[in-house]
């Protein structure tokens, strides 16, 4: 009897998630949200969470700037599922080509939703070191998303490399509208471009800014607080995080950011000097911090490991 009643209960389940799994498929193939931050210039933010089947690898804020004559889109996402409702997203409001797919930094977060928005007609730009950088993590990138996405949202996700390169400074027009892109020295990575629209004064910073998801080092922390200083003094009436909310006011933005960097720096800096191991700083470095950010806990160590060993060789 209760085991009848087990498998009654076990089939109602499991009618109930397919009816469940039907309806999210239905909301993965329309648009993303997306809101327009200034004109012409749309964004949709992501959860600030770890990839899961549920959020589709949506994790991440995805843009796209509209010229008069074409597209360009700023990072792409996590899957090709968030591609696909990016380009959904797209074609909800405009019906020119998307001309440029930019990727902001190599992170799998921005560059897994590339492969839906390939046309003929479209480039794909990146920092100049971006390319060697996806090229050595693709195969890692790949497994790590299959096996935390569901298998309609990693459909057709692939790792597509920059056509287009920045060394330093490029331009591209869009039809009356034109994107500055700068290739930054290491920061968040080794490979952060930033893409200014002058139209609007918007910059998109990609992850060399975070708010509310605790930022994540993978390049250089004294790097990435000298990017800052420069950022400071480059103007813009708004800025879009690859973290966070759609727009931020500039430079107040990244204020939160800055001091989170330099409470790492100066009690790692304290501890080595004090000859004090690596675990003592993981558990000790920067906690003042904790209740400042979310994914403290699945980002915070690392980072500080980071920085532990960059700043025992100052
Ligand atoms: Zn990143």
């Amino acid at each position: 009897m209760i085991s009848r009643r087990t498998i009654l209960h076990a089939g109602t389940t499991a009618v109930a998630a397919t009816v469940l799994g039907r309806q999210h498929a239905d909301a993965k193939q329309s648009n993303l949200n997306v809101e327009s931050v200034a004109e012409g210039v749309f964004v949709s933010t992501g959860v600030h969470e770890l990839n899961s089947p549920s959020n589709g690898g949506h994790i991440s804020n995805v843009s796209f700037v509209i010229g008069n004559d074409a597209v360009a889109v700023i990072d792409t996402g996590g899957s090709a599922g968030v591609g696909r409702g990016l380009q959904a997203a797209i074609r909800a409001v405009t019906d020119r080509p998307v001309r440029y797919v930019i990727n902001t930094h190599m992170h799998p977060d921005h560059v897994l939703g590339n492969a839906p928005l390939a046309a003929p007609e479209t480039v794909f730009v990146g920092h100049a070191k971006l390319a060697r950088a996806l090229a050595a993590r693709a195969d890692r990138y790949l497994t790590t998303s299959r096996d935390s996405l569901s298998a309609e949202a990693f459909e057709g996700t692939r790792v597509i490399p920059p056509s287009v390169t920045v060394e330093s400074e490029k331009t591209l027009d869009l039809g009356g509208r034109v994107l500055t892109l700068k290739a930054r020295k290491t920061a968040h990575t080794d490979n952060d471009m930033t893409v200014r629209d002058e139209k609007t004064g918007t910059l998109f910073l990609g992850d060399l800014l975070f708010s509310a998801h605790v930022p994540t080092l993978d390049g250089s922390i004294r790097g990435w607080l000298k990017v800052l200083a420069e950022l400071k003094a480059e103007p813009a009436a708004r800025v879009v995080p690859g973290h966070g909310p759609a727009q931020m006011p500039w430079p107040e933005a990244m204020a939160a950011e800055a001091r989170y960097l330099d409470a790492i720096t100066q009690d790692v800096r304290a501890m080595l000097k004090d000859g004090r191991t690596l675990n003592d700083a993981i558990t000790s470095a920067a906690r003042s911090e904790t209740a400042s950010w979310l994914l403290f806990d699945e980002f915070h160590a690392r980072n500080v490991a980071a920085a532990f060993a960059e700043l025992e060789w100052e």
